[in-house]
């Protein structure tokens, strides 16, 4: 995807800070966090979202999951973290390259919606 924000990314055409990268999944900090940690999991496939996730795809999209394990205890968030995936306008997705927000250093806010 050409214009896909988060495929630039991926494609080293725009700055991230990353926190870990193997062959098919991409980690790197918010650049507006939410949390004192903030990271962005991604795969380095174009998936627009959750709602795309299919039989063909399911597999990175777990070891994106099983990479938003090691990331946080890469970042000793050992007191707990969430993990969320926005899909769809009404989820405030912005952009539509599937990503796992891993929040946490601090006591979130249990609010759900
Ligand atoms: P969402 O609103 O769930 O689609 O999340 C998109 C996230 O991408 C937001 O938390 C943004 O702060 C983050 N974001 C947007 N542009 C960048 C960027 N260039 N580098 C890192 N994070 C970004
Ligand atoms: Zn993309």
């Amino acid at each position: 995807m050409s214009d896909c924000l988060f495929c630039k990314i991926i494609r080293g055409e725009i700055p991230s800070t990353k926190v870990y990268e193997d062959d098919s999944v991409l980690a790197f900090r918010d650049i507006n966090p939410q949390a004192p940690t903030h990271i962005l999991v991604i795969p380095k496939t174009h998936i627009s979202g959750v709602s795309e996730i299919c039989a063909q795809n399911a597999s990175i999209a777990a070891h994106c999951l099983e990479v938003c394990a090691m990331v946080a205890k890469q970042e000793q968030l050992d007191g707990g973290f969430r993990v969320v995936s926005n899909c769809g306008a009404d989820a405030g997705q912005t952009v539509n390259h599937l990503h796992f927000h891993v929040l946490g250093g601090k006591v979130l806010n249990t609010d759900m919606a």
